[in-house]
């Protein structure tokens, strides 16, 4: 290609990503799921002679632009779903340019040391251990899933067996301690590392699904031998927040008993807490813990994909994850990012967490945690106000659990029906759960690029809604 090539690809891509950006206020959205429609749209397959990148590139913003959620947007509330913070845009658009293969520093450089810089500011504004090891993967899972095999590494060495080099057969058991309202990919993970999915004990939780001391003190009881303990910061329904204090000195008095013992932190939603002043009650003895895992993609704003993952114990988290090869070349700078997560190849996704981290700064990052919250509150003022609707959980953070109250008694089609109406409009989005055998409509502030204006005019959409649907 000639040089002037890549300015028309950039051009045609640039427009494109223009047009949906300042389309995100007006335009629906969800839009339509017509599925027949998009692939009528979409469906152009390669022909024998191929054409020129840049009438791609224009195709597919008119042709798939305009079947883009807006989920960059200000109203999109559904699941646990970050924006996109502009430096990380612009940080994303370098790094597909730059087209770095990332996992040593003798293959690139650069990228290696803004990762190793990037991994060092998340640490100190989180206020953990500031030579904890830190990975950038792909997403929470991911990064559960790499500390988990830390912890795997690290309770079986204590218990004199190594698992990379063995395996599990013929391992020493160990016992994983999961709070009832733990999130999925917790056992995903598990089932990824062969400690399978019903090995877990549970422990049960208190009202806003944290763990209660007092059962895990009992489960911790029962268990001898190598234990991991799963705990969360940010439960994906709730919000809430385990009491960290209570479980690392538990984990201690296990630990002191003889028990090889590893605590875990679900940080996904949450783990940014520990950046804010506001939010520092609920965190206390976070830093106690062995390993977190976060998302560079939710809270953060960072564009998808990015988890975040970090362990106290580095050698364990090395241990579990690096890999040799003859004709590699590692070890020749400070840090090689293939040795703590479980690509080979891989995107250098840790660029526009510095770019982010940067144009946020300390007090930019504190203020998303407390801006999300306050905007959840907001949410939850205004429907329980209305009289149509209950809050469930107690809204520490940035999720609310609603329930709809249905005349007629059943609340989860009435949610159901309020959720569809609203996405149906386009004019924000909600996806629902089922807490506690109910069907409940959630809510997630995680874009920084909500206001209040969003918050009330997601409020009025709801609210009409729910009219409408009650007669
Ligand atoms: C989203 C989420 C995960 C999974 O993170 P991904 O980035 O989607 O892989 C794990 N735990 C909790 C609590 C979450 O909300």
């Amino acid at each position: 290609m000639r040089r002037s090539d890549w300015k028309s690809v950039l051009d045609a891509a640039t427009s494109g990503a223009l047009e949906h950006l300042d389309s995100l206020p007006h335009r629906p959205v969800l839009p339509a799921a017509d599925h027949a429609a998009i692939r009528t749209a979409l469906d152009q397959p390669p022909g024998t002679a191929g054409i020129d990148p840049t009438r791609v590139v224009e195709d597919l913003a008119r042709d798939l632009g305009p079947h883009i959620t807006a989920q960059a947007g200000g109203r999109y509330f559904g699941f646990v779903v970050g924006g996109l913070h502009p430096a990380s845009l612009g940080a994303e658009v370098l790094v597909a340019a730059w087209d770095q293969n990332a996992p040593m520093f003798a293959a690139t450089p650069g990228v290696a040391v803004a990762e190793e810089l990037a991994a060092q500011w998340l640490l100190s504004l989180m206020h953990l251990p500031e030579t904890s090891s830190v990975g950038f993967v792909t997403g929470g899972q991911m990064a559960t899933f790499t500390c988990l095999a830390a912890a795997r590494h690290e309770v079986l060495r204590a218990a004199g067996w190594d698992v990379e080099a063995d395996g599990l057969v013929g391992a020493p058991p160990v016992t994983v301690v999961v709070k009832s309202g733990a999130h999925a990919t917790v056992l995903r993970a598990l089932r990824f590392l062969g400690l399978g999915e019903r090995s877990v004990v549970t422990v049960a939780c208190d009202g806003n699904d944290n763990v209660r001391p007092d059962a895990l003190e009992q489960a911790l009881r029962t268990i001898h031998g190598p234990t991991i303990v799963a705990a969360e910061c940010g439960n994906v329904n709730t919000g809430g927040f385990d009491d960290f204090t209570a479980v690392a000195d538990l984990a201690d008095a296990h630990r002191a008993a003889g028990n090889p013992t590893w605590v875990h932190v679900d940080g996904a939603v949450m783990l940014l807490a520990a950046a804010s002043p506001v939010m520092a009650d609920n965190v206390v003895g976070l830093d106690r813990l062995d390993s977190w895992s976060t998302d560079g993609h939710k809270l953060l704003n960072v564009a998808y994909d990015c988890g975040i993952a970090i362990c106290r114990n580095a050698a364990a988290h090395r241990a579990a994850m690096s890999i040799q090869a003859s004709y590699l070349e590692q070890g020749t700078g400070a840090r090689d990012p293939l040795d703590w997560g479980p690509e080979f190849s891989r995107r250098a996704r840790g660029v526009g967490v510095y770019a982010t981290l940067r144009s946020l700064g300390r007090e930019g990052v504190a203020e998303l945690v407390e801006r999300t919250t306050r905007l959840a509150r907001r949410f939850a003022d205004a429907l329980h106000e209305s009289g149509r609707a209950v809050i469930v959980n107690d809204v520490v953070s940035n999720q609310v659990l609603v329930r709809w109250i249905a005349p007629d008694g059943d609340d989860g089609r009435l949610a159901d029906e309020v959720m569809a109406g609203v996405r149906a409009e386009g004019s924000a989005f909600f996806s629902g759960t089922t807490y506690r055998g109910r069907r409940l409509m959630r809510i997630s502030v995680s874009d920084w690029a909500t206001d209040e204006q969003d918050v009330d005019r997601a409020v009025e959409a709801l609210l009409r809604h729910a009219r409408l649907a009650t007669g």
